[in-house]
């Protein structure tokens, strides 16, 4: 999702208390600053927010943190983010999700959400897919042992190559579906804002949830 380029985008991020400017510094400390032990879940491309605030919502226990790298979309959650004050459990980051190892510690991310990852469907920009073996080693750097992913898209080569390359990395392979909303696992499940649009084209949604090898 890339919104043009929306003047003071940056300096409205800069200001927010919502949003971690020195994520780096963060690693290792994340529960220190949400103030309790709860786990910590993140979505990394989360676009304009509506999941992981519909997450934060609903799961008050649980820790959220939205990744986005362009700030003019951050900038549409932080709207959306500055009318619920209250929500105590939720922050955003603006980054490139190449570097995250720089932010969280191993062990330090319970959950990784991935929503409609750009399908870069080149096959010379394979390594960008948010699902390529290079970013599974570096979820795999984050996350907690049994630390769980789960992947959206209605994009149905993406998911094809999600699947095969999360088996060839070892990965375990816990849910997948090719139709999400005509399945068991669509109980809870909440939409994001891709997929009420696809859905909507009548697209099928993809479901995999994966868990790092052991
Ligand atoms: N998750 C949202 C948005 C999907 S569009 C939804 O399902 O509605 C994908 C989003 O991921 C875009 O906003 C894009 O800017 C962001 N993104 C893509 N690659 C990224 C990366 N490497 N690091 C951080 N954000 C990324």
């Amino acid at each position: 999702m890339r919104l043009r380029n929306i003047p003071g985008s940056r300096e409205a991020i800069a200001e927010s208390e919502f949003v971690i400017h020195d994520e780096e510094s963060c690693k290792g400390k994340w529960r220190e600053i949400f103030g309790n032990d709860n786990p910590v879940y993140i979505e990394i491309g989360m676009g304009k927010g509506t999941f992981i605030m519909e997450c934060a919502r609903r799961n008050p226990d649980i820790n959220y943190i939205g990744i986005e790298k362009y700030s003019s979309v951050l900038l549409r959650a932080l709207e959306k983010r500055e009318q619920e004050p209250d929500l105590k459990n939720l922050y955003f980051i603006r980054m490139e999700a190449e570097y995250i190892e720089n932010v969280f510690e191993k062990d330090e991310v319970d959950s990784i959400y991935l929503n409609f990852s750009d399908p870069w469907p080149k096959d010379r920009n394979a390594k960008r897919r948010l699902t390529s073996d290079r970013f599974l080693k570096r979820y795999t750097g984050v996350l907690k042992k049994d630390g769980v992913i789960t992947f959206k898209t209605d994009n149905i080569d993406l998911f094809d190559f999600s699947v095969e390359t999360a088996k060839e990395c070892g990965w375990e392979i816990l849910a997948e579906t090719r139709d999400l909303h005509h399945s068991e696992y669509n109980e809870g499940n909440i939409m994001t804002e891709y997929e009420k649009k696809f859905s909507g084209l009548g697209h099928k949604i993809n479901m995999m949830k994966i868990k790092q090898p052991s």
